[in-house]
């Protein structure tokens, strides 16, 4: 089921966005909660919008989760395409991780390459899984009072596509930076995601940050503790072979 298209400017939903006369000929249609013209981006260039997401405008937030992606192309296809690249992105902010830390007790062997390989695979997984574990529940607790209903699948679409600040860890495959910039990319990820919560469930701001701000702490933790737990094991696993 689609969800309808919003206003960019107070979220209240209308029945369309445009009309169109021909081709290249469309009016845009006013809200009428604000009376502000619904969504004026639909005439822009790819590119305002994106500086706006950028600069973290809620109306960006909007057009992209409301206008523009569940329209036509809102099929299930896209929350797979989303997740997978959400996942491959982590993984490169594991294998960055890994490599500025050094697993410099790690021979360039075939084993290390697999005990690495296996160990990114398992953070990025568990990792993943407590992460939206804890924020759905958060979002239950936390937004309970809120006015509007969330479908899940929504949630987890607004969190994926507002992730997209991990796109900048692919830059530090192939230049070096100190390892801080992937807790600064974690930030910006972190204050999106609370957009994009606060935008799909209209709930207070301090609201949504303390949902996503659980949500990325229990991640990090669970993470900290496979670590533990793979360096631990392979001390034992040396020691025994
Ligand atoms: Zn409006």
């Amino acid at each position: 089921m689609e969800m309808e298209p919003r206003c960019v400017h107070c979220g209240f939903g209308i029945k369309t966005l445009f009309v169109q006369y021909s081709p290249g000929n469309i009016r845009l249609m006013k809200c009428e909660n604000c009376k502000e013209v619904a969504d004026e981006y639909i005439e822009c260039e790819i590119m305002i919008p994106l500086i706006d997401l950028i600069l973290l405008k809620r109306k960006a937030y909007r057009h992209f989760l409301f206008n523009m992606l569940n329209q036509e192309i809102y099929t299930e296809g896209i929350l797979w395409k989303t997740s997978f690249l959400f996942l491959m992105l982590d993984a490169c902010g594991t294998l960055v991780l890994n490599r500025s830390q050094g697993d410099r007790c790690l021979s360039s062997s075939s084993f290390s390459s697999a005990w690495v390989c296996g160990k990114m695979l398992v953070h990025v997984f568990l990792g993943n899984l407590v992460f939206f574990y804890v924020l759905v529940v958060a979002t239950r607790v936390l937004l309970r009072s809120s006015s509007k209903e969330t479908r899940y699948k929504d949630l987890l679409l607004a969190i994926l596509v507002s992730s997209y600040f991990k796109i900048f860890l692919l830059a530090m495959m192939v230049w070096e930076f100190p390892s801080s910039v992937i807790f600064i990319i974690d930030g910006f990820v972190l204050s999106s995601n609370a957009i994009s919560l606060k935008v799909m469930t209209e709930a207070t701001t301090i609201r949504c940050l303390g949902a996503c701000f659980s949500a990325h702490v229990m991640k990090f933790l669970a993470c900290q503790m496979l670590e533990v737990i793979s360096s631990t094991s392979l001390r034992y696993f040396r020691i025994n072979c």
